[in-house]
């Protein structure tokens, strides 16, 4: 399939490198595709980001039929351009789209109109160590419909965003409260989906920890609220003892791009990796009892986030003294060395976005 150039008249400002936030600016072009019935995926074309005209009965707007992805493109110090793993993303797209109904794209088409999207906007990669190109590929529902059934139209796209360096002025551990009073999602649910919904669930919860005084909620399981499943968007690791543990993947949570690098890494330096259920009371005994050495999320927002202190009852954990854990600290600085093309990738998960 071709996909049709349309090129910006207007080129905007570009945000100076040093003065990048997350999720405000947007590049000058976006990718688009329409689905119909009769005709399938279609439609390819690059164009001037702007609005997505809808009729207001549009499905996706009363039903949520939508999912998304979130990668990035990084500036490597020779100054090319290298993405992490964006097939897995495209694959996990398409596994979001099964389970709400949505039809599945082609993942090698969309990588090319992902590359040449890219191509066309590249200086809109910032080239400051730490900052990158947050890559936002969706699906959502199109039918101006009322009435609950799968869409027959869809509308997939693809915008970007420069977004500054996560630490810039070095690691920001978070405080973490757990949650037994919500649940994000069950298992046969769609918590194994990155849509819209699992997000909207979840504001709740989310300002009443910042209420309280913490940045994100820990997750537990929606049927006996004991087993731990993962942080807003971040999936969550436990040392204890020599070990790393991190809730096994049964339906609920999702699989984390970054989730997997962590524990690719972690076994390739001989450190043990446990997938497994692990309860809250589990973490708490661990932590009374000297042998929670660190707790970190992982994601591609900010590759590992160091939790410093953990809300749960009427109890308030400090790991380590609020102190960031040695192994947070390596596994953060091993990944971003891979994707800025400073380490050996020897995993084969840096791709380069050089045709
Ligand atoms: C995106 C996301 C993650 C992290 O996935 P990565 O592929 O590592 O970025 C974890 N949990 C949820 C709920 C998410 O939406």
């Amino acid at each position: 399939m071709e996909i049709k150039i349309v090129r910006t008249e207007k080129p905007k400002p570009k945000p100076r490198d040093s003065e990048l936030s997350f999720g405000k600016q947007f590049a000058d072009h976006m990718f688009n595709m329409d689905y119909t019935r009769e005709h399938g995926w279609r439609n390819a074309r690059i164009e001037p980001y702007g609005p997505i005209m809808m009729d207001p009965a549009t499905m996706v707007l009363h039903y949520g039929q939508a999912i998304f992805e979130g990668l990035k493109a990084y500036r490597t110090t020779t100054r090319s351009i290298r993405l992490f793993r964006p097939m897995d993303n495209l694959v996990r797209l398409n596994a979001s789209a099964r389970m709400l109904c949505i039809p599945e794209i082609d993942t090698e088409f969309a990588f090319s109109a992902l590359q040449e999207l890219l191509a066309i906007d590249k200086e809109w990669i910032p080239g400051l160590p730490g900052t990158s190109l947050y890559i936002r590929p969706t699906i959502v529902a199109m039918d101006p419909y009322l009435g609950v059934r799968p869409s027959n139209t869809y509308r997939f796209f693809i915008i970007l965003c420069p977004v500054g360096a996560y630490y810039p002025e070095g690691f920001n551990p978070v405080k973490i409260w757990v949650t037994d009073k919500y649940v994000r999602a069950v298992r046969g649910g769609v918590g194994m989906a990155k849509t819209a919904g699992n997000y909207g669930a979840s504001l709740r919860a989310a300002e009443e920890a910042k209420e309280k005084g913490y940045t994100q909620v820990l997750w537990l399981d929606g049927v006996e609220r004991k087993y731990i499943e993962e942080v807003g968007t971040m999936n969550i690791f436990f040392a204890i003892g020599d070990t790393l543990v991190t809730p096994v993947l049964q339906g609920s949570i999702l699989a984390g791009i970054t989730r997997d690098s962590v524990i690719k890494i972690a076994r390739e330096w001989g450190i043990p990796v446990e997938e497994r259920p692990i309860t809250i009371d589990e973490v708490m005994a661990a932590h009374d009892n000297g042998m929670l050495q660190e707790i970190f999320g992982s994601g591609t927002a900010a590759v590992i986030s160091p939790v410093s202190e953990l809300a749960w009852k009427d109890r308030v954990i400090r790991i380590k003294d609020g102190t960031v854990g040695p192994l947070a600290k390596r596994l953060h600085n091993e990944i971003t060395a891979i994707q800025y093309g400073e380490a050996e990738d020897r995993f084969g998960w840096v791709v380069s976005s050089e045709p």
